[in-house]
């Protein structure tokens, strides 16, 4: 070991810390068992030139000003609106579900007061406060849209019926009455010019960071550290004491080929007979090159077994116990402070994880001036 505060993981969240630890005057060690740094949003560019999203798509969307100024530090963010289409049932549709979705899938010439009207037409307002992300579905968008778009991608993403999977997911997606089909509702939306991981590596450089990729440890590793930051999944810390935390993973088919495979860059499949959920088509996260060939990934979601890269948190009853006694666990630990998509297991976007890690590091430079011990978790995962 290098330095007495060690972060583990260098994503988002442990770059972030280190940044900011390091402009404050403290040294840190950074390891990461990968041999590359920006955990899954990680880029490269594809023998063809492409820039690949080598973990599945990632566009930079936030609503938080100091968010968006941080990562501007960092790199060249260029302005880019996310549009996904949709199949279902043999037909093209846009998406997020919208003026132009709805009259496509019944199709009307609604204006948007018509639409709003006939879909609370179509709502289940029996439900009261939605607990599963079927009842959200149906509250919100009625039986017929929700079995087109939302039941089968959902079954294939998670593995299990929309009735058993929280409202929270669901909420993730706006419902618009309107012709805008962004994906995201928040003003900055972007895509860094040279990838994520040029802005991550930026994040690192600083002569108080010492980084080691490709070098895995664990707690008992650690034991000597003042502190550690672990971004790893938290079971894992705590060596799987209360069991394994679910989370599914994806598998990424990919395939190269001449000119314009899709022409947009997310296509989803909603169909449950259609096995993948969806295709990213990588150049299209770049308008502003241009590539004569192209590369697709076609995306398969699977419950993550042991030595799986985990990407979502699962978080449904089984896991929420599982959580609740790791979550225990931490707050009595000493000496570590939980953070990210893993360290907190919670469904999180680029931006909350760089928004949580700057107050990670704000509450520990803040501890250290106050010489009072620093919390093992500065979010609640609950
Ligand atoms: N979803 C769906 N149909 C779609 C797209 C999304 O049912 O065509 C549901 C699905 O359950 C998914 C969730 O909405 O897990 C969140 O979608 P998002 O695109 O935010 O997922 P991510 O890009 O984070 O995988």
């Amino acid at each position: 070991m290098t330095a007495p505060i060690v972060i583990v993981g260098a994503g988002f969240s442990g770059a972030v810390v280190a940044r900011q630890l390091a402009e404050a005057g403290i040294a840190s060690w950074v390891v990461d068992g990968r041999s590359h740094v920006a955990g899954n949003a990680h880029t490269e560019r594809h023998d063809n030139g492409v820039m690949v999203h080598v973990y599945g798509p990632h566009i930079f969307h936030t609503g938080h000003a100091e968010v968006w100024d941080y990562i501007n530090r960092f790199g060249d963010m260029v302005p880019y609106n996310h549009r996904v289409k949709a199949v279902s049932a043999g037909r093209v549709y846009s998406l997020p579900v919208n003026l132009h979705t709805i009259n496509q899938f019944f199709g009307t010439t609604f204006t948007p007061a018509q639409a709003r009207a006939f879909i609370a037409g179509k709502a289940d307002s029996s439900i009261g406060e939605p607990v599963s992300f079927e009842d959200q579905a149906l509250k919100f968008v009625g039986r017929e849209l929700y079995e087109a778009f939302f039941a089968g991608y959902t079954q294939k993403q998670w593995g299990m019926a929309p009735s058993e999977l929280p409202a929270s997911i669901l909420a993730r997606l706006p419902l618009r009455f309107s012709y805008e089909d962004s994906y995201f509702n928040h003003p900055w939306q972007a895509i860094p010019r040279n990838g994520y991981t040029p802005i991550v590596e930026a994040m690192l450089d600083h002569p108080l960071i010492e980084v080691s990729l490709g070098r895995q440890v664990s707690a008992g590793d650690l034991t000597d550290a003042e502190h550690v930051f672990w971004s790893g999944p938290i079971d894992e810390w705590f060596a799987h004491r209360h069991g394994r935390l679910g989370y599914r993973t994806l598998d990424f088919v990919a395939d190269e080929s001449g000119g314009d495979h899709q022409g947009c860059p997310v296509l989803n499949y909603c169909d449950v007979d259609v096995p993948h959920t969806r295709v990213t088509e990588h150049k299209h996260f770049a308008p502003w090159e241009s590539h004569d060939r192209t590369v697709t990934f076609t995306e398969f979601s699977r419950l993550a077994g042991e030595g799986d890269i985990p990407y979502y948190p699962i978080r449904l009853v089984e896991e929420k116990a599982q959580l609740h006694d790791y979550v225990s666990a931490a707050r009595s630990a000493t000496g570590v402070t939980f953070l990210g998509r893993l360290g907190t297991y919670r469904y999180l976007d680029m931006d909350v994880t760089i928004k949580e890690a700057l107050e990670v590091a704000r509450v520990f430079i803040e501890s250290r001036v106050k010489n009072s011990p620093m919390r093992s978790l500065v979010v609640d995962p609950l």
